[in-house]
């Protein structure tokens, strides 16, 4: 019995701003995935509709015992509750866990995506780490905090502030993490450096032409470096984790990255934590969301 019971089969999902990843899970692997796509102008009601039809055709034919679902977004952990969603603004006080729950009578956790980013790469890890950190660079800065073995909730690191009066957030305020690190944080840094030619600019073709030895790309990246150094270091010298997971589009670029950043982060923190590029990358927001339930909160 016990050995059946290790191999049951989970679903989770990943939804953000315009696509919604959603994999079957069996002893943290994924066995199947899937990409849909999402509205921007979805409501309650219609964004509920078009998950439910999603998940209805994906898990057809398959028993699943538990789904997690991982959104962007304030989530009111304990009643399963999505607050808001800076991706999809029209969801306000969305009861997700519940409505999927009835629906489909399997046992349902909601949380944030980026908190499930950290619990991913906890078990991927085998839960060696007590004390680990996840932060998504990508269009948004986000954060997900585990420590002592136990998930801090709807942590935002990405808007904290990093530069008083800096660039301004998506948030609406000046300065916060993401207004540096997120990708158009990035270009604006790179305009210090291209000035006209910078329109179709992005971080990948950033990285390309940094691979090339193109000055100016890799001033944009040692700068960029420089930023993100100051942003762990905060966090470093705040929750003192064993190991810091970047992960998003920017972390692609990998060790050219860490090549820049761990030197300008030396200078900075107590103790220097391990520094490492996702394995998992965007699957991490599934294993997660599957694993939700063995997290009580901190
Ligand atoms: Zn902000």
């Amino acid at each position: 019995m016990r050995k059946k019971d290790q191999s049951k089969i989970s679903l989770g999902i990943d939804i953000g701003g315009t696509n919604i990843k959603i994999g079957l899970v069996k002893d943290n692997k994924i066995i199947k995935k899937g990409y849909f796509k999402t509205e921007k102008d979805f409501d309650n009601q219609s964004f509920t509709n078009h998950l439910i039809k999603i998940i209805e055709k994906f898990i057809a034919g398959y028993k699943i015992d538990k789904i997690g679902i991982g959104i962007a977004g304030y989530l009111l952990y304990q009643k399963g509750i999505l607050k808001f969603s800076p991706n999809l603004p029209k969801l306000k006080n969305l009861p997700l866990k519940r409505i999927v729950e009835r629906y489909f009578q399997i046992e349902t956790f909601l949380l944030n995506d980026a908190d499930a980013m950290a619990i991913g790469e906890y078990f991927y890890h085998h839960k060696r780490y007590k004390n680990l950190i996840t932060i998504t660079l990508g269009t948004g800065v986000g954060s997900g905090i585990i420590v002592n073995d136990k998930l801090l909730y709807n942590s935002e690191f990405g808007h904290t502030l990093l530069i008083p009066d800096g660039y301004l957030c998506s948030c609406g305020k000046r300065g916060c993490v993401e207004s540096y690190l997120g990708s158009y944080g990035m270009l604006k840094i790179a305009r210090n450096f291209y000035k006209k030619e910078i329109e179709d600019l992005t971080p990948k073709k950033i990285y390309e032409k940094a691979k090339k030895k193109d000055k100016r790309a890799l001033k944009t990246i040692e700068k960029y470096s420089y930023y993100l150094a100051i942003a762990l270091s905060n966090l470093i010298n705040l929750f003192n984790p064993e190991i810091i997971i970047l992960n998003g589009g920017i972390s692609n670029m990998g060790n050219l990255l860490l090549k820049f950043v761990k030197p300008f982060l030396k200078e900075k923190v107590f103790f220097l934590p391990k520094i490492k590029i996702s394995n998992l990358k965007t699957l991490a927001g599934i294993i997660g969301a599957v694993n939700f339930s063995k997290f009580s909160r901190l």
